[in-house]
């Protein structure tokens, strides 16, 4: 007698352990290190031996079968990674555009005094740099090389967006209908009721706030800054429309239930989700950003590398000129990333680069996780 895996569940193996991810259930199934080795003979086709009331367990849970001879079994995909990686130019899905720099506030967490955060990306940032801000010509320019590379969301950011209002309405009017989604980020001190009807319609809000009170009363998507000690009182908020931004400072003693350190972390996708983390970071992958000077960087908190500039050169050319260095970044995935190369959970982990890379030194490093894949220990 042979057990499978059903097509749509793969057993991925960590250095100790193992866990099934069930694709079309959205489910992921941590095993013992008997279970472990009990499935992963079954995978190699090898006869079952005494295991039976366990993989009665799995079969009942819809996740394999018995078979009374060897089976060869065609597990489930989705794309085609050959073709994807010929693609011409590459996939593009995500985009940030910073188009402008300036700020009146002074948050003491703003990217210039070079504090980390776990969403950084999705907040508000003025950058110490140099180097002139694109014009809004240049920018309708952008957007429309963006455009043209199939690019699907784009995320609109500044500085205080609302300090040149016109030309912010100027430029997101003109990506109207260009993309899937268009999102636009704004502090919420600099809103007012005027401002938020303008943009009805036009994007998705992301409003930026240190207030706990904020994110409860806005109907909006919004984004709370705030420190990993406050995880207790806010634990209960974190939801659709709610993203907590965790400023992490190197001597921070983590809660342990922290979302970005413990098994929250671990976030059963899609199947499209799955396939994409065996092939490109979970977050890096098919993501750029154009920063307000027209650097093209990995993500809007990576400014330390950059692929070239926009200024005086189509998108395209950079993509096409620095793709190797692109790509680096792009097929970042976790199979790459210390200790999680040895992890079972590798395909279904949020993992922020720029915020790991800003803690250890390395591109390749990682500080932020309670999980010990060489033991299967969570601490
Ligand atoms: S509102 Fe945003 S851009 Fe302005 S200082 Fe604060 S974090 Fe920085
Ligand atoms: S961060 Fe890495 S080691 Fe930790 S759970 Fe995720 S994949 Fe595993
Ligand atoms: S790596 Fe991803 S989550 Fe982290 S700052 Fe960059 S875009 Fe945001």
């Amino acid at each position: 007698m042979y057990f499978r895996l059903n097509p749509e569940c793969y057993l991925i193996r960590g250095k100790k352990l193992g866990a099934i991810f069930d694709l079309i259930d959205h489910k992921i199934y941590a095993l013992n290190e008997l279970e472990t080795e009990i499935v992963t003979s079954c995978e190699k086709n090898n006869s079952i031996q005494g295991e039976r009331k366990f993989l009665n367990e799995l079969k009942q849970l819809c996740l394999g079968n018995f078979y009374s001879n060897r089976s060869y079994i065609q597990k489930l995909r989705v794309g085609s990674p050959t073709i994807e990686k010929q693609s011409d130019p590459p996939e593009l899905h995500r985009a940030f555009i910073e188009i402008n720099n300036s700020c009146n506030r002074n948050c003491w967490f703003c990217g210039h005094n070079g504090i980390k955060r776990s969403l950084g990306c999705m907040g508000c940032n003025k950058w110490n740099e140099n180097g002139r801000p694109l014009s809004i010509e240049r920018w309708k320019e952008v957007i429309d090389e963006l455009k043209d590379l199939n690019c699907m969301d784009i995320f609109i950011t500044g500085g205080d967006l609302t300090l040149e209002w016109d030309r912010t309405i100027d430029i997101l009017d003109y990506t109207n209908r260009k993309f899937t989604n268009i999102y636009i980020t704004l502090h919420r001190q600099s809103l007012s009721i005027d401002k938020i009807n303008e943009l009805a319609g036009k994007a998705n809000m992301i409003i930026q706030t240190e207030d706990f009170n904020d994110v409860q009363s806005l109907d909006t998507a919004s984004l709370l800054v705030t420190r990993p000690e406050n995880f207790e009182n806010i634990e209960g908020i974190q939801g659709k429309n709610i993203m907590v931004d965790f400023i992490i400072e190197r001597g921070n003693l983590l809660p342990k239930d922290l979302p970005i350190t413990s098994k929250k972390k671990i976030q059963p996708g899609s199947m499209y989700q799955f396939f994409n983390n065996i092939e490109y970071h979970p977050c890096l992958g098919h993501t750029l950003a154009i920063c307000f000077n027209g650097n093209v960087i990995p993500c809007p908190m990576m400014r330390g590398h950059s692929f070239g500039n926009v200024s005086n050169k189509e998108l395209y050319a950079v993509l096409k000129s620095e793709w190797e260095r692109i790509d680096n970044f792009w097929e970042l995935n976790l199979d790459k990333i210390e200790k999680c190369c040895s992890c079972e959970f590798r395909y279904s982990c949020a993992d922020c680069r720029s915020l790991e890379e800003s803690l250890t030194g390395k591109l390749d490093g990682k500080m932020l996780c309670n999980y010990d894949p060489s033991e299967g220990k969570w601490s």
